[in-house]
């Protein structure tokens, strides 16, 4: 197809490697659940005196032979078979675990856990009764739970996604919209979803002070989120110099490798106690 209409193209060996590694891959992830080859890495959340107020949740892939995989590359498969929602559910229920864990720590029970949510898993008819099964088996305190969206689940069933995110809202989660700005965000629909925060993409965050484009882009979210009482966070925040740029223009919040790299439970527990 790369090679443009009326051209024949053979099927090269190094294209027909490619179709068998991902038909391996994609046979993989189904074993993946049953073979408890899913791990959660935690990533900090700071605020402008640096303490470290939450974690977002990102899920990491040991594949018996390749290693680590990234989720750029499973979590288009895991959408594609449909093995979103169950992986899905336990990236939940494991967060909300450890959020019940933590509870019971006195140095970790402020913390809130950010989990992401693909927009399949979330239209998913069952979505409300498998979410409201993992609180009832956890008994996880959902106040300090936030789930993140991206821009992409409000392109379609736009009501279906609001009535589940006010279902929810009820019960004490709290939403933020990820990688705010790369997606086709309107801003009469934003005023009118239940969300609390956003979450300027690390795109422009990386380029705050290369770029006059992307700086403006941030300030006007952070002005955006402070008109509609959001709450806003920049995430890939590497330099102290995008950092203090940042709090300059009064956004308080950062994710970033600036402040630690995503990491397991207990490499993160063992940092916060030190
Ligand atoms: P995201 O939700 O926007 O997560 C932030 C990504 O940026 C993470 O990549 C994180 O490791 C990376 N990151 C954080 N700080 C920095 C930084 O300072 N510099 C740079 N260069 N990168 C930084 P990761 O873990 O590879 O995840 C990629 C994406 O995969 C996530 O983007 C999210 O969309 C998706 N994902 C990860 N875990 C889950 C999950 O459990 N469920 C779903 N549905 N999606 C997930
Ligand atoms: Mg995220
Ligand atoms: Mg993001
Ligand atoms: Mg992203």
């Amino acid at each position: 197809k790369n090679s443009g209409r009326h051209t024949v193209c053979f099927f090269d060996p190094a294209m027909q490697a490619a179709l068998l590694a991902h038909v391996r891959l994609e046979a993989d992830l189904h074993l993946a659940l049953a073979n408890q080859q899913w791990q959660l890495y935690y990533q900090p959340q700071v605020n402008h005196h640096g303490t470290i107020t939450g974690v977002e949740v990102l899920l990491r892939w040991q594949h018996p032979e390749r290693g680590l995989v990234s989720p750029g590359e499973f979590i288009p498969l895991l959408e594609s078979t449909g093995l979103i929602n169950d992986v899905g559910e336990w990236v939940l229920e494991d967060a909300c675990k450890q959020l019940v864990r933590w509870s019971e720590h006195p140095r970790l029970c402020e913390l809130t856990i950010s989990v992401n949510i693909s927009p399949l898993q979330f239209r998913d008819d069952h979505f409300l009764r498998r979410v409201n099964d993992v609180f009832e088996r956890t008994r996880a305190p959902l106040h300090r739970l936030k789930l993140e969206v991206t821009e992409s689940l409000f392109l379609e069933a736009r009501d279906d996604a609001r009535d589940k995110m006010l279902a929810l809202k009820a019960q004490g989660v709290r939403f933020s919209l990820d990688d705010f700005g790369t997606g086709y965000s309107s801003l009469a629909y934003l005023a009118q979803l239940p969300l609390d925060q956003l979450k300027i993409d690390q795109s422009f965050v990386q380029q705050v002070l290369e770029s006059e484009a992307n700086a403006a882009i941030v300030e006007s979210t952070i002005v955006l989120a402070e008109s509609l009482s959001l709450e806003v966070i920049a995430e890939g925040v590497e330099t102290e110099a995008q950092q203090s740029w940042l709090l300059d223009h009064d956004c308080q919040a950062y994710q970033g490798y600036l402040f630690g790299r995503p990491v397991e439970a207990k490499a993160f527990e063992a940092m916060m106690l030190a």
